[in-house]
């Protein structure tokens, strides 16, 4: 442990831990949790009982250590913990596979273990494809604000900004289109979806190997939404063009958008989509890349040089597994209850519509959002997100706003009384801070 160079920074953050995300200079240190239960985390120094308002970073999904998933791990942990998926088959994957086969419509199912690598893994057997097809095709497109992940190649596809500045000169060139974002009361949705649609039909003018699109939502880009129908119709200029079609639904899948994954509101067929977050409920790192059977087809040859080189450790681990079926067990049961979420959004926004600085409301889904127009200052590094963070745990909301942008995007359990507290949270606090 060294404490010197520790009293250089903060003192109050443990001396043996690098936090993800973070700038100890500048941040409150973690605080230490004993507990989770449903929506609720329990933490000590301070004491407090949270609503956890962005279900852990959007993983969390029936709630914490909910008892369920927690039985299905317990149970696999005594049978398989662990097995090298290039040799051995288990039956929590094959049954995985083929529900989630089921579900999408996409036949073949690489496993990993965050959303990153689900994305990396999209981004090259895409790109390999064109080759097994005797074809090398470089252009990739993106969206602008996009956020894909934090490994090499997935960062590469995201929007360039102060996270990603240092490795400017190792990544690939990505194009990018703009990304029609709305709200309610936007009169302007049309035009700016024709602009951006002229834009891709520009870009794929350029053979392309791929084009890749969160969904319906942008997420860590400031919780952005587009309309169903913009992202149809971009599909249908990517078919068009005869490009691949990847949906990053590492955020969007497993009902946060309000249908069991975001391509399914948008009446789309991605060819390829990666998964990750609540895929195993939110309780064990999990990716996955799923890939239509044409695709796959391509990587079976005689030829080495077509094999897909690629693998993790933990691929397709049977407790992810356990856990990822046991979730889908919980949300086949009860569909409504992602389904129906939106309903809940609506009936508790009037009050912070009523603030003149809360601006550009919208709501997909599970999730709410809204900027708070405090100066001309927006984006992540704008300070007003610390302070209603801050603020909101002291009256036991746990929220992590993108800069100006606040949102709740809470597990489906949150109960109606809880969704209501963190509705007045957010105004007793936002009303306070403007007046
Ligand atoms: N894609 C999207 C849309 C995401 O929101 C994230 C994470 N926020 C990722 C990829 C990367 O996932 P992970 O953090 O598990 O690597």
């Amino acid at each position: 442990m060294n404490i010197k160079s520790l009293q250089n920074h903060n003192s109050e953050w443990h001396p043996n831990i690098w936090p993800p995300f973070t700038q100890i200079k500048t941040s409150k240190p973690q605080i230490e949790v004993t507990h989770g239960k449903d929506s609720l985390i329990f933490t000590k120094n301070p004491k407090r009982t949270l609503i956890d308002g962005i279900s852990s970073w959007w993983v969390t999904l029936h709630g914490h250590s909910n008892e369920y998933i927690a039985e299905a791990i317990s149970k696999q942990a005594k049978e398989l913990e662990q097995i090298i998926f290039a040799d051995f088959l288990h039956p929590q994957a094959k049954l995985l596979s083929e529900r989630l086969s089921r579900v999408t419509n996409l036949e073949r199912l690489f496993f990993s273990d965050n959303g990153s690598s689900a994305v990396e893994v999209a981004l090259k057997i895409a790109y390999q494809w064109w080759q097994n097809n005797g074809e090398l095709r470089n252009q990739i497109i993106a969206f602008e604000g996009a956020y894909h992940g934090d490994t090499f190649g997935a960062m590469a596809l995201g929007e360039r900004n102060i996270f990603n500045e240092s490795f400017e000169k190792l990544m690939f060139p990505v194009k990018r289109v703009s990304w029609p974002s709305t709200w309610i009361g936007d009169n302007e949705v049309e035009i700016k979806e024709e602009n951006a649609l002229k834009e891709l039909i520009e870009l794929l003018k350029e053979p392309t190997a791929a084009v890749i699109m969160e969904p319906i939502l942008q997420g860590a880009g400031g919780m952005n939404m587009v309309r169903p129908e913009f992202i149809r119709r971009a599909y249908e200029i990517i078919k068009s063009n005869n490009s691949l079609l990847i949906a990053d639904e590492v955020l969007t899948g497993f009902g946060r958008c309000g249908s069991l994954f975001a391509f399914q509101k948008a009446n789309i067929e991605p060819d390829l989509i990666a998964i990750s977050k609540g895929l195993t409920g939110g309780f064990l790192p999990m990716g996955i890349t799923l890939s239509k059977e044409r695709i796959f087809e391509s990587f079976v040859s005689e030829n080495p040089r077509n094999t897909f080189w690629h693998g993790h450790s933990f691929t397709a681990n049977p407790l992810g597994c356990a856990a990822a079926n046991a979730s889908l067990d919980l949300l086949e049961q009860n569909p409504f209850k992602y389904s129906q979420f939106e309903l809940k959004h609506y009936a508790l926004i009037e009050k912070l519509q009523s603030l003149s600085c809360v601006k550009k409301i919208r709501i997909c889904g599970t999730i709410f959002a809204f900027e708070l127009e405090v100066n001309n200052n927006s984006g992540y590094l704008n300070l007003i997100g610390k302070r209603i963070k801050s603020e909101a745990m002291k009256k036991g909301l746990f929220i992590r706003p993108l800069g100006n942008i606040i949102y709740l995007l809470p597990p489906l359990c949150i109960t109606d009384d809880q969704l209501e507290k963190s509705y007045d949270i957010l105004f007793e606090i936002i009303k306070n801070f403007t007046n």
